[in-house]
């Protein structure tokens, strides 16, 4: 996959995008599409960044993301264009019951209006002040809010611990007493802007078009989509760290790097925050500083096979999240195999376990015989496992998720005045505007939409 050899000076490129992830790749991607001279830089020895699929003996896993959902018109096209389209996989019909751990066991959480009402997995008290949310003032001055205090202002404790908060934790691995409401979930919080409630807002958008909103993956496993995206962009260099970015009097970038000094007009960090920081310190005299201070969950994620009969529940859904404030310390498990066909042999299922998180930074510090213990312990009082999975794979994301928490807007300020300081460099990838891989897809599509009309 590799461009040029050795220590090879760049002949000097229109884009370089630094950072192979699904964020660089979408961009590259485009660009090289569109005709632009573009290269794209990578460090590690494959592409991906967090999409890391583990295939092995009839088992499929994935390490990183597990499901995408098409809930934006840039996906579905990126998988066509990009060759995948016939392996697309739609999440089964199940995977829309998702469970919830209370008291002890799991409960299918509701889906609709009057399966809410109905529930019994929230108090009478918890939907009358859902009823009543409508009436809910929304604040007069403009004091950036926590997601936790968002809800428990709107919609009271209840449904902060029993709904937004394993929501949140399923997205951010987050903590919603530090994420902020207005960048971590600007969608909610554009209801309460725009509709003054979030039921009145959730109703108006019912009447609008409706995105597909598929569960989707790719039968050969998610990271065939960055496989096919970089087999069409004609340069992509892997193990090619970039080491430093500078920009001349003459408005040329010169990036140091594993692979020798390239040089081109444009560049595009596609890269985790803390690189950004580094990449920049000396051409914005430190200022690009600020990036190492961004937070980070850590995630640990156990991918486990058992034999079907092994397994009591039904799995008849997407997975299970575990709220904080029950006795589970996993933040959850999803059932692949109910979801997409190939991610088990026969007569056996594949469940994925995440632990960690904001709040649990620890976990994903433990050797993997402790996260395996921990792990198949809680999966047997939650879904009736027996004895040890006859297929294992732990993975640790030290850095798995940005936070967007209170004072995120500090870093996209940041980010623009850096890029308005040096023309030409865009700040790109999951550290501004969504952390979901469709949120990647669009923000990546319409970047290189801007950077090609501007060409
Ligand atoms: C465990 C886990 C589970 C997730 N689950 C889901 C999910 O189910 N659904 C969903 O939509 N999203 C999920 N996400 C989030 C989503 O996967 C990521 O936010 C998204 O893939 C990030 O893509 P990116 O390209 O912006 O960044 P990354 O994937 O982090 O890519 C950045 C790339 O930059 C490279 N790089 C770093 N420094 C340099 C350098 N100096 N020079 C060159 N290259 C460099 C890195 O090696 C990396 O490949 C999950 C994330 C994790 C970690």
């Amino acid at each position: 996959m590799g461009a040029g050899g050795e220590g090879q000076q760049g002949a000097g490129v229109d884009a370089l995008v630094v950072g192979g992830g699904i964020s660089g790749l979408t961009t590259a991607w485009h660009l090289a599409k569109a005709g632009v001279d573009v290269e794209l830089l990578e460090a590690a020895p494959r592409v991906g960044g967090s999409i890391v699929t583990h295939a092995e003996d009839g088992w499929l896993f994935e390490l990183g993301p597990n499901t995408v959902l098409e809930n934006n018109p840039y996906v579905g096209p990126l998988i066509e264009e990009a060759g995948l389209g016939p392996d697309k996989l739609v999440g089964a019909a199940a995977g829309k019951r998702r469970y919830l751990w209370k008291r002890g066991r799991l409960q299918p959480l509701p889906s609709g209006p009057i399966s809410f009402l109905r529930t019994r997995l929230f108090s009478g008290e918890a939907k009358a002040r859902v009823v009543r949310e409508p009436f809910v003032r929304a604040p007069l001055d403009d004091r950036e809010e926590s997601v936790a205090e968002f809800v428990r202002r709107r919609l009271g404790r209840e449904m902060l611990d029993y709904a937004v908060g394993p929501f949140v934790s399923g997205v951010y691995a987050g903590d919603p007493e530090r994420l902020s409401v207005r960048w971590a979930t600007a969608k909610i919080h554009a209801l309460e802007k725009n509709h003054g409630s979030l039921v009145k807002g959730a109703f108006a958008k019912k009447k609008g078009p409706a995105p597909s909103g598929h569960m989707i993956s790719i039968r050969q496993g998610l990271d065939a989509l960055p496989a096919r995206l970089a087999a069409g962009i004609p340069s992509v260099r892997t193990g090619a760290a970039c080491r430093r970015v500078l920009r001349g009097d003459d408005g040329v970038f010169r990036l140091d790097t594993d692979d020798g000094t390239l040089t081109a007009r444009r560049v595009v960090l596609a890269v985790p925050a803390d690189a950004v920081a580094r990449l920049l310190d000396e051409a914005t005299n430190g200022d690009a500083r600020l990036f190492d201070e961004m937070p980070y969950a850590p995630i640990v994620l156990a991918a486990l096979g058992f034999r079907r009969e092994d397994v009591a529940h039904p799995l008849d859904g997407f997975g299970f999240l575990a709220p904080r404030c029950e006795s589970l310390r996993i933040l959850g498990c999803l059932f692949p195999s109910s979801l997409f066909p190939g991610r088990a042999p026969p007569g056996h299922v594949a469940l994925t376990a995440f632990a960690g998180g904001r709040t649990d930074p620890e976990i994903a510090t433990w050797d993997d015989e402790r996260v395996l213990h921990l792990v198949t312990s809680e999966l047997s009082r939650a879904l009736g496992t027996r004895g040890r999975p006859v297929a294992q794979h732990v993975r640790r994301w030290p850095r798995a998720i940005p936070q967007y928490e209170i004072g995120h807007g500090l870093f996209v300020e940041r980010a623009r005045a850096l890029e308005a300081r040096l023309p030409g460099l865009s700040v790109a990838g999951n550290v501004l505007g969504g952390v979901s891989v469709p949120d990647c897809i669009r923000n990546a599509t319409l970047l290189a939409e801007r950077l090609r009309t501007e060409t």
